[in-house]
């Protein structure tokens, strides 16, 4: 049948029986439109209903699809290949690869079932563990309805500085923020890489123990996953103590103790020139 709104005849009085729905606060007589006996009061309800379920699906569809984006359009990575990263393309090859890949893939499916942690990838620069990170991330912003970031520290520290200096610059300290607290899943990509050398024994600045004081203090009963050089132990020298043993407290640690960094590809100097 047509809509109603169309359908209705230009003589009401015509097509009116002598029925009655009673459907409603007053009485409304029932009409003959095409054949068929109908209220047009129940009809243009269900029409309305109808409308505003599917404007409701369009708008929960926009939102996830706006939620879905925020991974591929806002995160700031420190090498752009990342942005492609999978379980697929982590060709594992030691034991070691093979066992942190295996534990990698574990975490998202505990994620997926709702556990709330956080996930420690540790280990040497270069040894895979921000492929893992985004890995992860990929793969629940696929299968679930949920919003995720994976965000270089020291690029996000250098954006924030260079705000202070930049009035046009949308990378303020709210925005990111505002962002890694309001994500349903974060990676924080090397940790403590922002301070500089580790060996040096450097302490955060102020200024990054408060940005980082902020997002954790918001995600403590969200899961983050954090790839860093340091140990769970140096990183609670290098920020607060207190701040690092209440965000850590249920934690899962992939550890990369004897990987050669997987981004040199050696060139083999006796080959034939
Ligand atoms: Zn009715």
């Amino acid at each position: 049948m047509k809509a109603i709104s169309q359908a209705l005849p230009k003589s009401i009085e015509m097509a009116l029986t002598s029925n009655i729905c009673s459907n409603h606060a007053k009485p409304v007589g029932m009409m003959i439109i095409e054949g068929v006996e109908i209220c047009p009061a129940c009809e243009l309800a269900k029409e309305n209903a109808a409308f505003a379920k599917s404007m409701s699906d369009q708008i929960l569809a926009q939102e996830s699809k706006k939620k879905k984006n925020t991974l591929y359009y806002k995160s700031i990575f420190a090498d752009e290949t990342l942005r492609n990263a999978s379980f697929g393309k982590f060709f594992a090859e030691s034991e070691e690869e093979v066992k942190n890949k295996d534990l990698a893939i574990q975490a998202f499916k505990h994620y997926k079932g709702a556990k709330v942690f956080t996930t420690l990838l540790q280990g040497d620069t270069g040894v895979g563990k921000s492929h893992l990170a985004m890995s992860i991330l990929r793969n629940l912003n696929e299968k679930m309805d949920v919003e995720c970031v994976f965000i270089s520290v020291r690029e996000m520290m250098t954006k924030i500085r260079d705000s202070f200096d930049n009035k046009e610059s949308k990378y303020t300290q709210l925005y990111f923020v505002d962002m890694l607290s309001r994500v349903d899943f974060l990676c924080l990509d090397d940790l403590g890489a922002e301070t500089g050398a580790i060996d040096t024994r450097k302490t955060a600045t102020n200024f990054t123990l408060e940005v980082l004081t902020a997002i954790f203090e918001a995600r403590q009963n969200k899961s983050t996953i954090i790839t860093s050089n340091l140990s769970r132990k140096q990183m609670e020298d290098m920020y607060d103590k207190k701040l690092i043993s209440r965000s850590f407290k249920n934690i899962a640690v992939i550890k990369f103790d004897n990987i050669r960094d997987k981004r040199i590809v050696a060139f083999d100097l006796t080959q034939e020139v």
